[in-house]
C-alpha cells in the first residue's frame, strides 16, 4: 500500500542541485574519479576564530534554547555589520535570525504570500525559489532574462510582469546560478517601479560579499527611504565565511513583517542551534580578513575557469561578476552526436552523458528555469577545475 502523502508535498520538487551532487557521488562510490562542480557552498574550512567561538560557547553553557529568531547579540552584530558595511540603520526589532537563508526565504513566503498572489521571479533563478512559492500556495511568475543583458531583468520587464495580483518580486543579487551582478543603475529602476506599484522586494544578497573586479554590489535597501519599507533583505553566513553547515541565516524587514516571521518561526523551528549563533556573532564581529581571502582565492579560479570555458567550441556565457559559478549556454551541441554515440536533446541528456562519458558533474540548467544551460560551480580546488576542464574541453570536441 503506498502511503497517502500531502497534496502539498505530491506536488514538490526534490531540490535538482541536491540530487545531482547525489549523482555525483554515487559514481564516485563505485571508484570514479568524478570532477565534482555542481556544489553551491565554498571548499574551504570555517575560519579558525570562528570555530573557537563555537567551543567557547559550549563551554559557557549555551546549549539551550534562546529566543526564537536570535539573540539580541547576534540580532545587534547583524545591524552593526550593515551599517559599517551599506551604512544601513537597522533596528534588532528588525532582524530575524533563521536556520539558514533558505529558511529565511521560506519564512517571508509563508508570512507574506498566499492564495491568489502572484510572485515575480526573473529566471535563470536558484532552484527553491518557485518550489517554495507554491508551496506557500502563491504563484510564481517567471521572468526570462538574456544572457545579452548580463541575465539581468529591466525595469521594463518588471512592469510589464505586474498585475493586481503582484505581491512580491524574488531578486537575487549576485545571483546563483548566473554570477549576474546587478548594475546600480538598473537597481535604481526596479526600486522605482517597485515604489510605484508598491510591490515588496526580497532581495537575496547571500553572496553579497563575492563580488569580482568590474562590478559592484548595492544592497537593494540603500536605494532610497521610500524602497526601505517595501525591502526584505535576506541573507547569512554560508557563503561570507564558508559555514554552511552551521546552519545560520537572517532577514531584515519592516517590524511588522519581522513579528510576523517571528510568531511563524516560533510555531515551527524554535530557534536556530545556539551555538552557531555564537560563531556567527564571531563572524560578523571579527576581522573580515579572511572573507577578503576566500574571495580572492575565488577571484583567481574564475579568471582561470572563464578563460577555459571562452576556448570552447560552441559555448557561450554572460561574465559571473559575483557569486562562484559560471553558467553557459551547451544548446549548439544538441542533436549531434557526443561521445558514447548518444545524441543529446536538452541540458539533463547533456549532463547524464557528461557524467557517464567524462566524469564531469554539472547542474542541468533546466533547474534554474534556463533550458539550454548548464552551471558549473567553481567552489572546488585548482586541481579538480584543471582536470575538470580539460575533460569538459575533450568530450566537446
Ligand atoms: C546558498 C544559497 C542560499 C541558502 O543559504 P543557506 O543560508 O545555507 O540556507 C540562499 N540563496 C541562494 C541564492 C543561495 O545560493
Amino acid at each position: 500500500m503506498s502511503i497517502p502523502l500531502s497534496p502539498t508535498v505530491q506536488k514538490l520538487k526534490p531540490s535538482a542541485t541536491i540530487a545531482a551532487a547525489a549523482k555525483a557521488k554515487a559514481l564516485k562510490s563505485t571508484g570514479v574519479n568524478v570532477h565534482e562542480f555542481t556544489l553551491g557552498e565554498p571548499d574551504f574550512v570555517t575560519p579558525e576564530h570562528i570555530c573557537n567561538a563555537a567551543k567557547e560557547a559550549m563551554d559557557a553553557g549555551h546549549t539551550h534554547y534562546t529566543p526564537a529568531v536570535g539573540i539580541p547579540e547576534l540580532k545587534q552584530a547583524v545591524c552593526d555589520s550593515y551599517q559599517r558595511d551599506h551604512g544601513l540603520t537597522y533596528q534588532p526589532n528588525q532582524v530575524a535570525i533563521s536556520n539558514g537563508a533558505k529558511h529565511s526565504i521560506h519564512n517571508v513566503l509563508t508570512a507574506l504570500c498566499g492564495p491568489g498572489d502572484e510572485v515575480i521571479i526573473p529566471a535563470p533563478y536558484w532552484v527553491s525559489y518557485s518550489a517554495l512559492v507554491e508551496l506557500c500556495g502563491a504563484t510564481p511568475v517567471i521572468v526570462d532574462t538574456t544572457e545579452e543583458s548580463g541575465f539581468c531583468m529591466s525595469a521594463d520587464q518588471l512592469r510589464a510582469a505586474i498585475t493586481p495580483k503582484s505581491k512580491l518580486l524574488m531578486l537575487n543579487n549576485p545571483c546563483n546560478p548566473t554570477g549576474a551582478a546587478y548594475p546600480v543603475e538598473t537597481l535604481e529602476a526596479l526600486a522605482r517601479v517597485a515604489v510605484e506599484h508598491q510591490l515588496f522586494v526580497m532581495s537575496d544578497e547571500i553572496y553579497e560579499k563575492l563580488i569580482y573586479e568590474g562590478s559592484e554590489f548595492r544592497s537593494f535597501a540603500t536605494l532610497g527611504e521610500d524602497v526601505v519599507p517595501l525591502t526584505i533583505i535576506v541573507s547569512g553566513v554560508s557563503k561570507a565565511y564558508a559555514m554552511t553547515g552551521w546552519r545560520i541565516g537572517w532577514t531584515l524587514a519592516p517590524v511588522e513583517l519581522t513579528a510576523a516571521m517571528t510568531k511563524l518561526q516560533s510555531q515551527e523551528t524554535s530557534n536556530p542551534c545556539s551555538i552557531s549563533q555564537y560563531a556567527a556573532i564571531a563572524a560578523l564581529n571579527g576581522s573580515q580578513e579572511c572573507v577578503e581571502e576566500m574571495c580572492a582565492e575565488f577571484a583567481s579560479r574564475r579568471t582561470y575557469v572563464m578563460q577555459r570555458i571562452k576556448a570552447l567550441p560552441k559555448v557561450s556565457f554572460a561574465e559571473p561578476g559575483g557569486a562562484f559559478y559560471v553558467f553557459f549556454n551547451v544548446a549548439e551541441h544538441f542533436g549531434r552526436p557526443l561521445p558514447g554515440g548518444q545524441s543529446v536533446e536538452n541540458s539533463s541528456d547533456f549532463c547524464s552523458a557528461l557524467l557517464e562519458h567524462a566524469h564531469v558533474a554539472l547542474v542541468t540548467g533546466d533547474a534554474f528555469g534556463a533550458p539550454g544551460y548548464v552551471r558549473l560551480s567553481f567552489a572546488t580546488n585548482m586541481a579538480t577545475i584543471e582536470a575538470g576542464l580539460d575533460a569538459l574541453e575533450k568530450f566537446l570536441s
